[in-house]
């Protein structure tokens, strides 16, 4: 397995369309790289909410029949990759649920950092949970709330929790969205014809031909239905703490996330590293397809001409069936394979978005030296990765982290190469001005803009390990 942070989810949901679920179906298609474990689509006609769910891919999760027993003009879809929470099937979303206020599906982007807290406390009050996942605690706050309209008992549920949140919601009737006060995760809001679209992402609204409009904004609750589009600012906005992470590694290129291009943004990411820690080399090879972008930069900036010196095998299975550290070495090879043509006799600076562990450049840098490469650099278009995240992105241990317990030039010795250069903190920030304000980079600094109970990062990495 590609040595990498993990995805988190990818949420879907459109209002007033009669294909509801087979565009909720391809626009999860476009967010599939937001999660693999497990798809789920909701949809409602007026009077009903249906829910289908499946472990595996979008395509694996759903064919025809699947499509067409989910009628309505509405609906919310999920791609998931359990951040907290089991890899099962009771985990995946949305998750439905009939209560007091009627029938209401959720699908969630994020985590919710004081979940542990909130479910101690609704357990003891006599909740029963149908499953592990933090997202399951807001339909509890939501069931047991007083407030008479479902609109105030989602602002009352959803002001007690803290952490990352992009909710896709549906009831019988209506389409909601809500974002947290910091905005941690992206999420958009399109228009195609009269129907309204949220998503994680803008590459889903260009694969179903829709138009972008705006993010969803931090601390904003829309509510869709037949009268149109409400705007609530229902949550008191917080410091702004949009995930870096996502201009670095998680988002396609080709979407807009927190109003900026993935692509420019990352393209930058490259140019800014070569004029930080230039090279002496004769090619610049990026490490497919997470360090494309920034190999594009480094290039442009550099002069020094970009070829693809590494061939990625796209029709390899999922690797997580193959767990033993033997066999994740052979899983490198089989992903990647050098292009002896491009490599033979040159210097060549490899570059791609971020080292985890370390283990995975250490065989990529031996396998390019071994088609023949004179000398490999690595460069890395972010800064070292030193601390975990709680806010809805699988990241290992601290202990596993490379960068936390080694110095760079440490690392350079592991991966066996002859230099390796991080782009810096400021650099990041730069590519993302005038708003790098508005950043979390709490996995490159350990300072973390919404504060994590103790007992929570202990519970937040038990929930990670189990799904390991
Ligand atoms: S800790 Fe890192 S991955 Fe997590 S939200 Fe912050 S920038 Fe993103």
């Amino acid at each position: 397995m590609l040595d990498k942070f993990k995805d988190e989810c990818g949420v879907f949901g459109i209002f007033g369309h009669p294909e509801a679920a087979n565009l909720t179906y391809l626009g999860l298609y476009a967010l599939q790289h937001r999660g693999q474990e497990s798809a789920g689509i909701a949809t409602a006609d007026g009077e009903k909410v249906r829910v289908s769910r499946a472990m595996g891919h979008v395509a694996e999760a759903f064919d025809e029949r699947a499509l067409e027993s989910l009628p309505g003009h509405i609906a919310i879809g999920h791609t998931r990759y359990s951040t907290a929470g089991e890899s099962r099937l009771q985990n995946a979303q949305p998750i439905l649920i009939d209560c007091a206020h009627g029938q209401i599906a959720i699908a969630h982007n994020g985590n919710l950092v004081n979940a542990r807290e909130l479910r101690d406390r609704l357990v003891r009050d006599g909740s029963i949970f149908q499953t592990s996942s933090d997202t399951e605690v807001v339909l509890h706050l939501y069931a047991r709330s007083r407030e008479h309209t479902v609109e105030d008992a989602l602002i009352e549920s959803i002001s007690q929790i803290s952490g990352a949140f992009s909710f896709a919601l549906m009831t019988k009737d209506r389409l909601i969205a809500a974002r947290d006060p910091h905005g941690f995760r992206p999420l958009a809001l399109g228009r195609l014809g009269d129907a309204y679209i949220v998503c994680s992402e803008t590459c889903a609204l260009d694969l179903i031909g829709a138009t972008y409009l705006r993010d969803v904004e931090p601390g904003e609750l829309l509510i869709i239905g037949d009268g149109g589009l409400r705007s609530l600012h229902a949550f008191p906005r917080g410091p702004l703490a949009h995930c870096i992470f996502e201009h670095v590694y998680f988002a396609r290129p080709d979407s807009y996330v927190f109003g900026k291009s993935v692509n420019e943004v990352r393209t930058e990411l490259g140019r800014i590293l070569a004029r930080e820690s230039p090279a002496e080399a004769d090619v610049i090879c990026p490490i497919p397809d997470s360090g494309v972008c920034g190999a594009t930069g480094y290039s442009d900036a550099s002069g020094i001409p970009m070829e693809m010196g590494l061939i990625r095998n796209h029709y390899v299975g999922r690797t997580f069936i193959q767990p033993q550290q033997a066999i994740r070495h052979f899983s490198v090879k089989i992903k990647l394979n050098p292009v002896r043509s491009v490599l033979e006799g040159k210097r060549v600076v490899l570059i791609d978005d971020s080292i985890v562990r370390g283990t995975t450049s250490r065989k990529i840098v031996t396998m390019v030296r071994a088609a023949g490469a004179k000398e490999v650099h690595m460069r890395i278009a972010c800064p070292p990765t030193i601390s975990p995240c709680f806010y809805g992105v699988d990241t290992p241990n601290k202990s596993e982290l490379i960068a936390a317990t080694h110095s760079t030039e440490e690392i350079r010795e592991f991966i066996e190469a002859d230099s390796l250069a991080y782009l810096s903190l400021e650099g990041l920030l730069q590519s993302v001005a005038p708003e790098s304000g508005s950043y979390c980079t709490s996995c490159y600094t350990g300072k973390y803009p919404v504060a994590i109970p103790r007992d929570e990062r202990a519970y937040l990495q038990l929930a990670l390990k189990a799904v390991e």
